[in-house]
């Protein structure tokens, strides 16, 4: 093959998943000459696992992404065919919105918008090397020969890079289903001094709703009111379609242990580890052998389409036994296999080796996003995506980078744990991973995050406008509960109808907004004159005036929190010299390299003695460089 020089862009994204689409989007938004490669351009956002956008801490990101001027949440609207807010019995931190989405729409509504994006050049074609020089990158070269060079390269290759299918005994390279792995780049990469390691994940078949007997099963609705994901809309409406939910039981077991060591994962074909939160089927019954029955929830792929995913039945046991055990299933009796459930096994690196801006420290301007640094679903890769558009896009412009840290938004969570604290099989977000969850809530994701993605030149204008005049509004609003107030006697009526405590003295709507029996939609009665405020403004105010405290005290908790984290480190430091800090913690701080002393504490395997020992030492270093003058 002879290779010939095609073109020079400053940015060039391999890969367009859900984490380059985002990638791409955001470099060229932010004025960069921007390519993106697909091994194949129907892979363009495509949807290989679940049919869903968001959940529980998933939803936060993709409303994150939004807030910061992403894409996720605006194609998730444009193509959802069922919305539900999870966990709305808890408290608003771990509300999540979900929503069911035609897979198909989201793939072409997500090209359209690249194929129309200014600055930016997507393109069906292979990369199979990294161009490296001195270690700065210089762009790829494609299957065909063909060189783009770039002053910035972000890997976003999923679990297309060396894939391999497993499906029983039977396994051969191929990416998500059936299309062309990337089976050249992964040699490149190693030969650039990357360390490649393998991770699984697996999906479960897809059943023609022709063969299914939806009768024997519980139908599952969607909210009435549809929130939106993004900021951008207002409530939605549009026909929604029903999921159903059925069960495994003692038969479906039966089926699958008695061939458990046919399933590649257990006949020890497998050697990469699987999402522990979402596991085959065959591993929840080895984990949870005491459980009698596993539900399942029958998803539609979409509205043009008779396939129906099995959500909680991924297996990579061969297609004979799948037949057998999903036909016990009620209502699953006669189902027709339309697509095998199978098992992924992929390249992914060691997101350690990664600057919190995700770049690679060991070659500049090489940038990673996605499943391949080793974190499992659409939303994380598309969060990774994100940040890594926006921090090439900065790199090249010579601009300061832009991190988010933990106390500011779920994207900063999910890259801090992936960078500082490593992952050993495919991470995903949840909402116990973050410390200041109650601040970070998906309904106030613009509020903490549009003022960064306009500054960056991410936020349209259109966005920014309607940030500040729902920002105005909630101060306004808030401060107009607190000034209206009522006698105890003309609440009387009110407080005995809603079963709450009398008021002794004059009390203002914001004092009974706080009253947990009562709510924003409630004291309408006694606040006629009120404005009409739009849904997302009522929410915001709601949850701010009800956890007032809460908020006030986990704002402390992150002022604590931010000030280790404003305790820069020096990056070329050498921790070895530093007597009193542990060897191990020696050894983890020299290979990670934390940015500050916050990050510092979190690696695993260095203590806070040590972290004192090293405040101590830097402490030490600033009076000598003061004394010094
Ligand atoms: C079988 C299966 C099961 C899954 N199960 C789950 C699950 O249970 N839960 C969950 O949260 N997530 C699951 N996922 C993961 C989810 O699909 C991914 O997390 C998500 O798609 C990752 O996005 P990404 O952008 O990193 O990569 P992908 O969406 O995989 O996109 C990779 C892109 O890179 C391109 N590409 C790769 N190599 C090259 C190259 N050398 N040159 C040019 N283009 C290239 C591809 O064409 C594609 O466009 C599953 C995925 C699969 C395949």
């Amino acid at each position: 093959m002879k290779s010939f020089v095609a073109e020079e862009y400053d940015v060039v994204v391999v890969g367009a998943g859900h984490a380059g689409c985002e990638a791409a989007l955001s470099s060229a938004r932010m004025g960069m000459r921007t390519l993106v490669v697909s091994i194949t351009l129907d892979a363009v956002a495509m949807m290989p696992c679940n049919p869903s956008v968001g959940g529980t801490g998933k939803g936060h990101l993709v409303r994150e992404i939004d807030a910061l001027g992403g894409e996720m949440a605006i194609n998730a609207d444009k193509s959802s065919i069922q919305s539900k807010m999870l966990n709305t019995a808890k408290g608003p931190a771990v509300h999540s919105l979900r929503v069911q989405s035609d897979k198909q729409k989201y793939h072409t509504e997500m090209k359209k918008v690249m194929e129309k994006q200014k600055n930016l050049d997507l393109k069906q074609a292979e990369a199979t090397e990294i161009l490296v020089e001195n270690g700065i990158i210089k762009g790829i070269v494609t299957r065909t020969g063909a060189i783009y060079g770039a002053k910035a390269v972000i890997l976003v290759t999923g679990t297309f890079l060396a894939g391999k299918i497993f499906i029983g005994d039977v396994s051969y390279e191929s990416g998500p289903n059936d299309l062309r792995a990337a089976t050249e780049l992964s040699k490149s990469l190693r030969k650039n001094g990357i360390a490649l390691r393998r991770f699984k994940t697996g999906t479960p078949a897809r059943v023609n709703s022709a063969s299914i007997d939806f009768s024997k099963m519980v139908e599952q609705h969607g909210d009435a009111e549809i929130v939106p994901f993004s900021f951008m809309n207002d409530l939605l409406d549009f026909p929604q379609v029903p999921c159903w939910l059925s069960y495994t039981n003692t038969d479906t077991h039966e089926v699958i242990l008695g061939n458990i060591n046919r399933s590649a994962m257990y006949g020890g074909e497998i050697e990469g580890p699987g999402p522990r939160y979402c596991p085959s089927i065959e591993t929840k019954l080895v984990k949870f052998a005491d459980k009698d029955r596993h539900q399942l929830f029958v998803e539609p792929e979409g509205l043009y389409t008779d396939e129906m995913y099995i959500q909680g039945m991924s297996t990579s046991l061969p297609e004979d036994v799948q037949v057998a055990f999903y036909r016990t299933i009620m209502g699953l009796e006669k189902a027709e296999l339309m697509r095998p459930a199978y098992a992924i096994e992929y390249d992914c690196i060691d997101p350690t080796e990664l600057k919190p801006t995700l770049e690679y420290k060991k070659i500049g301007g090489l940038f990673f996003a996605g499943q391949i640094n080793g974190s499992s679903g659409y939303e994380e890769a598309a969060a990774q995506g994100l940040m890594s558009g926006i921090n090439a896009a900065l790199k090249i412009k010579g601009e300061e980078p832009f991190i988010l840290d933990r106390s500011e938004a779920y994207i900063g969570v999910l890259i801090d744990d992936l960078v500082t604290k490593g992952t050993n099989e495919p991470y995903r977000i949840m909402t116990s991973r973050a410390e200041y969850r109650l601040v970070l809530r998906q309904d106030n994701a613009d509020l903490r995050l549009t003022e960064k993605g306009w500054k960056l030149g991410l936020a349209t204008r259109d966005r920014y406008e309607r940030y500040l005049s729902k920002k105005a509004q909630v101060e306004e609003e808030t401060e107009r509960l607190k000034t209206v107030r009522k006698k105890p006697g003309e609440l009387k009526e009110f407080l005995e109808r809603q079963e709450s405590a009398q008021a002794k003295k004059a009390l203002s709507l914001y004092d009974l907004l706080k009253r947990p029996e009562l709510d924003y939609a409630k004291l309408e009665e006694i606040d006629p004159n009120r404005p009409s405020l739009m849904h997302q403004v009522v929410s915001q105010v709601e949850v701010e005036v009800k956890y007032e405290g809460y908020i006030a005290k986990q704002k402390q908790q992150i002022e604590r929190f931010k000030k280790l984290e404003r305790k820069m480190l020096d990056p070329d430091m050498d921790y070895s010299k530093i007597s009193g800090i542990r060897l191990e913690a020696k050894q983890k701080l020299n290979s990670i390299r934390p940015v500050s002393v916050g990050q510092a504490s979190r690696i695993s395997g260095v203590s806070p003695a040590d972290i004192s020992v090293l405040m101590i030492y830097l402490e030490q270093k600033r009076r000598k460089a003061k004394q010094n003058g």
